[in-house]
């Protein structure tokens, strides 16, 4: 290559860089996201909305199939899935004119089918853009008669985390799962969809962004009981951003988690633990032992006549029902002969921006940027696509 190719190549490179530096912030054409919808099963059942025929392409095949009634999507093996009486080879992509029932779930964009990791079985994978993913989302993620702008917020964090998390889930072929992992994800809601729709495309490309510009990790809980977390109680990272630091919530005092009280049967919490693997033969009490800056419990010792189990509450949250035990931010535990019982506030791990607060914000007047400000402090919103 001669001295002047070279340069010019050189030139040609800078440029590119300097392009991809320049929008590297922002996303030119719709973004495509891969959502798990159904893995390891063995048979779906699979209609038609406001369409009659399901495009079924394989790598090399390219079919129509009349569908008039629910019809059986079945696993052969290890590369091969009936439709209807015809064989297809996997991966299979299905498509259709509009929306794809499947197992009564109704979904937009295309569903391709995989095998999935347990043997026999199949892996759905809906591929949609980002705003048909936020239609499927936002229903789930927050209750749709709240107030408009808490919904409109909603859908700006839903963005958000996704732009955030996008790829979480690459080891095995798609973005996101569909549950409360990443977010929960049950395709369009018929009831809601205009609502909804009209909703998520009032704020479409709106992204809460840090100081870089970068779509931050916007978490967020139920009910936060008073106090917002810090991160760094919850999960392990090494410095927590100024946006997810402890902090009060005085505007949560009307969910209907703010307090409550639980009992748990000392017999069953102890099968659950011996199932576990943990030593015990009868529960005497419980003690929290130390608490997070927040005031939640952190660690939390199990006594029994021979032993004292020490766990992260969180674990035994998760061993008692994240239902049950709403919280960790525990303020009393008592024992009974046969019961405990906890005395807690809010629901949810309590970092980030506290939904039930927040709405009551939104109710009050005050606008999402405001909102955003409070819960995600140091962050702001911007149009990226
Ligand atoms: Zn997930
Ligand atoms: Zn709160």
């Amino acid at each position: 290559m001669s001295y002047k190719n070279k340069k010019n190549k050189l030139i040609v490179i800078s440029i590119i860089v300097l392009l991809s530096k320049l929008f590297s912030n922002s996303y030119s054409k719709p973004l495509k996201v891969k959502v798990m919808i159904f893995d390891n099963v063995k048979e779906v059942t699979v209609s038609l909305y406001n369409c009659d025929e399901l495009l079924v392409s394989t790598v090399k095949t390219y079919s129509k199939i009349k569908i008039k009634k629910p019809i059986k999507i079945f696993f052969v093996d290890k590369d091969t899935i009936s439709i209807g009486n015809k064989k297809f080879k996997l991966p299979v992509t299905l498509n259709c004119e509009d929306k794809i029932v499947v197992n009564k779930k109704i979904y937009d964009g295309e569903i391709k089918i995989y095998p999935a990791k347990q043997s026999k079985s199949m892996r759905l994978i809906n591929i949609i853009s980002l705003e048909q993913y936020l239609y499927g989302v936002l229903p789930y993620e927050i209750e749709p008669s709240w107030n408009e702008e808490m919904l409109k917020l909603q859908s700006i964090i839903s963005r958000t985390y996704a732009l955030a998390n996008l790829g979480r889930h690459k080891t095995d072929g798609y973005d996101f799962c569909s549950t409360q992992h990443c977010q929960i994800y049950n395709g369009i809601n018929i009831r809601l969809v205009q609502k909804i729709k009209k909703i998520v495309d009032s704020t479409k490309g709106l992204v809460i962004v840090d100081k870089n510009g970068l779509p931050i990790h916007a978490y967020y809980c139920s009910s936060c009981g008073g106090e917002i977390e810090d991160i760094s109680e919850v999960w392990n990272v090494v410095i927590s951003p100024k946006y997810l630091q402890h902090k009060k919530c005085n505007f949560c005092k009307t969910s209907p988690y703010y307090s409550w009280e639980r009992y748990v049967k000392k017999e069953w919490l102890k099968k659950v633990l011996v199932s576990k693997g943990y030593k015990i033969k009868e529960i005497k009490g419980l003690k929290i032992i130390s608490r997070t800056s927040s005031g939640r419990a952190k660690q939390i010792a199990i006594i029994s006549q021979q032993n004292e189990i020490v766990l992260p509450a969180e674990s035994l949250r998760s061993l008692i029902g994240y239902n049950i035990l709403l919280s960790t931010k525990i303020d009393e535990i008592k024992v009974f002969q046969d019961e405990l019982y906890f005395r807690g506030r809010g629901w949810g791990h309590g970092v980030g921006l506290c939904q039930w607060g927040a709405n009551f914000m939104a109710a009050s007047g005050k606008k999402v940027i405001d909102i955003v400000r409070f819960y995600y402090p140091t962050t702001t919103i911007k149009k990226k696509y």
